[in-house]
C-alpha cells in the first residue's frame, strides 16, 4: 500500500480495466454460477454493514435469515428445518461432516482416529477437503452405470466408525440425482447420519415439470442435513450458500463458546458472516416465488435439450441424457477440445470417467448462445 491514498474517480478507472479482463458469462458454459437477480444485487449494499456473526447486534438482518432458511425449509418439505446462510457449498459440506463427528462423539463407542465417511465416488471435491480438515477416512462408493450411488456398495463400506453417509441431489460433473429413498432407508437401519448434497440440484429438482420424480429432500426419511445454495442456481449474489438440518439438535451440537459475542455462543464455521448475502437471497427467493424459479428452470431444461439435440445432430455422442441442466458428451480427446474452444473464448468443462464434454446451462446460457457455440464446437471438431 501506498503512502498517500488515491482518488475515487482513479480507483474507479482503475477497476474497471481490470474487470475487462473477466470472462462474461456469455461465453461461460463452466460454471454453475451465473449473474445474479437484479433485487439480489440492489438489496446488498442496504446490508452491508450487517455481520451476521454477532445477530443480537443486528436482530432485523438475523430474521432476514430465519425467513430464508424458513423459505428454504419449506421448499425441502420441512418448514421447521433449521440452519444458516454460509459462504456455499463447501463451508455447507464441511459444517455437515462436523455435525455427523459432533453426534458420534456425544452416542460415543467409537474410535475418532479411525472415523471415516462414505460418499459416492461422484461426490463433490469439498468432501476431500472436508475429509482432510476434520481428520477424516474418505470411503469411495461406486457408482452404476448411469452415475447414480449405488446403495450396496455403501452399505459395504459401513463400520462401526462410519459417521457420516452422503448422497447427492444434481452432481457437479453429469448432474445426476443418487437413489436417495434407498440411502436414507440405509442409513436410517445402520443408524448413520445422511447428508444430501442438494447444492446445485435444490434449487432445480423442486421446480422440473415433474418434481416428484426425484425424492431428495427432508421428506425421505433418513436425511438430516442438506446442501442447497441460493448462489448457484437460486440466482442470489456470491457467497451464498446455505445448510438446512431437521432440527436444531444438530445446530446446538455445533455451538461454540463466544463469550466476547452478544450471542455468546457460535455454531456457523465462518465467525464474522454477511448480513448482505442472506438480504439478497431473502430478496430473490420473495420476489421470483416458485412460480419464477419454475419458469427459469423451465427455460434451462428447454435449452439444455436444445443444446442436447444439436449435439447428437452433430454425431457426438451423450454420456447420459440429462437429468438436471447439465450436457455431457462422451469425447476422448474433450481436454484439446476445451482447450481450442478456450482459444475462441468459449469455456467449457471436462469430466474424466467417462471422458467427456460438460456443459452446464445455466440461465445466461440462452438459444442465442447455444447457436454461436455449437456453430464454434462444430469448426473446432
Ligand atoms: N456440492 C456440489 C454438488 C457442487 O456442484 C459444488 C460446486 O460446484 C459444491 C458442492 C461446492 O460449492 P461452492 O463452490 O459454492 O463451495
Amino acid at each position: 500500500m501506498e503512502y498517500r491514498g488515491v482518488d475515487e474517480n482513479s480507483i474507479f478507472e482503475e477497476l474497471r480495466e481490470y474487470a475487462k479482463k473477466n470472462v462474461p458469462y456469455e461465453r461461460v458454459l463452466s460454471s454453475m454460477c451465473t449473474t445474479p437477480h437484479p433485487i439480489a444485487v440492489k438489496v446488498q449494499k442496504e446490508f452491508i454493514v450487517s455481520n451476521l456473526g454477532d445477530p443480537k447486534l443486528f436482530p432485523g438482518t438475523a430474521d432476514i435469515e430465519h425467513k430464508c432458511i424458513e423459505m428454504l425449509g419449506s421448499l425441502l418439505h420441512l418448514p421447521s428445518a433449521v440452519g444458516y446462510i454460509t459462504t456455499g457449498g463447501t463451508e455447507s459440506n464441511i459444517q455437515a461432516m462436523r455435525t455427523a463427528i459432533q453426534i458420534k462423539i456425544k452416542k460415543g463407542g467409537f474410535d475418532r482416529s479411525k472415523a471415516n465417511i462414505i460418499i459416492p465416488e461422484s461426490a463433490h471435491y469439498s468432501f476431500d477437503k472436508a475429509a482432510q480438515l476434520l481428520g477424516l477416512e474418505l470411503r469411495k462408493a461406486a457408482t452404476d452405470s448411469s452415475m447414480r450411488a449405488d446403495p450396496d456398495s455403501m452399505a459395504k463400506l459401513v463400520d462401526d466408525n462410519t459417521v457420516a453417509m452422503v448422497a447427492v441431489a444434481g452432481t457437479t460433473e453429469f448432474g445426476q440425482v443418487d437413489p436417495i429413498p434407498e440411502i436414507g432407508k440405509l442409513a436410517l437401519d445402520l443408524g448413520i447420519y445422511l447428508h444430501v448434497d442438494a447444492a446445485f440440484g435444490g434449487f432445480v429438482i423442486p421446480f422440473l415439470d415433474d418434481p416428484s420424480r426425484y425424492k431428495f429432500d427432508f421428506e425421505v426419511p433418513g436425511v438430516m442435513s442438506i446442501t442447497i445454495d441460493p448462489h448457484k442456481m437460486g440466482l442470489s449474489t456470491i457467497p451464498s450458500g446455505s445448510l438446512l438440518y431437521r432440527s436444531d439438535y444438530y445446530l446446538k451440537v455445533l455451538e461454540i463458546n463466544a463469550q466476547y459475542l452478544t450471542s455468546q455462543v457460535q455454531s456457523s464455521l465462518a465467525g464474522t458472516r454477511s448480513g448482505a448475502s442472506a438480504a439478497g437471497t431473502y430478496a430473490v427467493m420473495r420476489h421470483l416465488g416458485r412460480e419464477g424459479y419454475r419458469e427459469i428452470v423451465s427455460g434451462c431444461m428447454k435449452n439444455t435439450w436444445l443444446l442436447y439435440d444439436s449435439l447428437t445432430s452433430l454425431g457426438l455422442e451423450p454420456a447420459m441424457d440429462p437429468v438436471l441442466n447439465i450436457v455431457t458428451f462422451i469425447m476422448p480427446d474433450a481436454q484439446s477440445v476445451r482447450r481450442r474452444l478456450c482459444d475462441r473464448n468459449w469455456y467449457v468443462s471436462t469430466t474424466t470417467r467417462p471422458s467427456a464434454l460438460r456443459m452446464v446451462v445455466m440461465p445466461h446460457v440462452t438459444e442465442e448462445v447455444i447457436r454461436s457455440f455449437v456453430s464454434d464446437l462444430k469448426d473446432v471438431l
